[in-house]
């Protein structure tokens, strides 16, 4: 039996991608040897990239101004990326704090260049997306997170400015449409609505890239890893075929515009019975809720433990809150069936009626 799982990442994929990746191991599309076989510049390879990058353009609406860019490991890795390619040492990067992946974020730009902090919701708790004050002028560009896995905050709006904006969109792409035209650069872990952890995307403006340095090594550099096709050091093959399969089960399922609906209402589920259970509460102002990562806590520490106990108990794993937030979180992504949602509301409302 499948657990019902609710982590933030890398976070639950759809049963049939599953099924298809386990064939695709055994056997690539009928080939006679396995995808973990086979080598990266072989055209078959070259096929699944191809199909992935025009998926990312088909699904995020893309339009010719924006290049598509598929690349090895993680969200971290593009925080010391973007500094590299796009920030001289004299120059300044700005930062909304929403806090932890900014702070991160800030953190590995520092050695490249300045950071400036334009706005913060630190003494707020980051319980809710601070407004940015309007023309910074003298940074290169302004640094955000759509959305903050770890407080459950999401912009409904992204900001439209008149500096370079580059999104984190690791918690929430393809889980919410997105107007790209005021986007110059947004990238994205795979682990959470894209396919299992080692692959990212970079979405940057054409306009934009033409102002990266030269003066990076190849691997890091944009402007090569676009030339090369996203083919130049030995990608995770396999990691980049689940997901081509689970952007193939995206545009079968009626692609953002459909998945955010859904995303929607499970999001009003579970915030709904937060605001209405008396044992449990939402920490997050309702404009700025998320509806990837709902955060919540119970009436004190120790009713979390029994609360994520009794979810154990119930086949519910993957609800413990970040390390540096504590309480809980339950993450709605694609993938996550309304089902699976309603059967942790209906095991929230049992735990409270036994304990409260
Ligand atoms: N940014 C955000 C918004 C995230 O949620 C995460 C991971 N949860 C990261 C960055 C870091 O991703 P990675 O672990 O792939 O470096």
């Amino acid at each position: 039996m499948r657990k019902f799982n609710f982590s933030s990442g890398p976070g639950i994929m759809p049963l049939s991608v599953l099924q298809q990746s386990a064939e695709g191991i055994l056997n690539f599309d009928q080939h006679g040897i396995s995808i973990a076989e086979l080598p990266h510049r072989h055209p078959w390879f070259r096929d699944i990239l191809d199909e992935l990058i025009a998926l990312f353009r088909e699904l995020l609406h893309l339009s010719d101004e924006h290049e598509v860019i598929i690349l090895q490991g993680g969200a971290r890795i593009q925080f010391a990326q973007i500094p590299m390619n796009f920030l001289q040492k004299h120059e300044t990067a700005g930062f909304v704090d929403t806090g932890y992946w900014a702070h991160k974020a800030m953190e590995y730009c520092r050695l490249y260049g300045d950071t400036r902090v334009l706005s913060s919701s630190e003494n707020l708790g980051y319980r809710c997306i601070p407004q940015l004050p309007s023309g910074p002028d003298d940074i290169k560009y302004v640094h955000i997170a759509a959305n903050n896995t770890i407080y459950g905050t999401q912009y409904r709006q992204l900001p439209t400015l008149n500096t370079p904006l580059i999104v984190d969109m690791s918690s929430e792409i393809l889980g919410i449409r997105r107007d790209f035209s005021h986007i110059d650069l947004a990238f994205a872990c795979a682990q959470k609505n894209i396919g299992p952890a080692g692959v990212s995307v970079v979405i940057v403006k054409k306009d934009f890239l033409a102002l990266a340095t030269d003066r990076v090594p190849p691997v890091f550099s944009y402007k090569n890893l676009l030339d090369q096709k996203s083919n130049y050091a030995t990608p995770p093959v396999v990691n980049v075929y689940m997901s081509l399969l689970n952007l193939r089960w995206l545009k079968a399922h009626g692609g953002v515009d459909n998945l955010q609906q859904l995303n929607e209402q499970k999001a009003a589920l579970l915030y709904n019975e937060i605001d209405h259970n008396a044992l449990f509460s939402c920490p997050v102002m309702p404009a700025d809720r998320s509806l990837m990562n709902i955060c919540f806590s119970a009436s004190d520490e120790a009713m979390e433990k029994s609360f994520l106990q009794f979810c154990s108990d119930n086949e519910i794993i993957g609800l413990g809150g970040h390390s540096s937030a504590g309480a809980l979180r339950a993450s709605l992504y694609n993938a996550q069936p309304i089902e699976n949602v309603q059967y942790l509301v209906q095991v929230m409302r049992e735990f409270s009626n036994r304990y409260s």
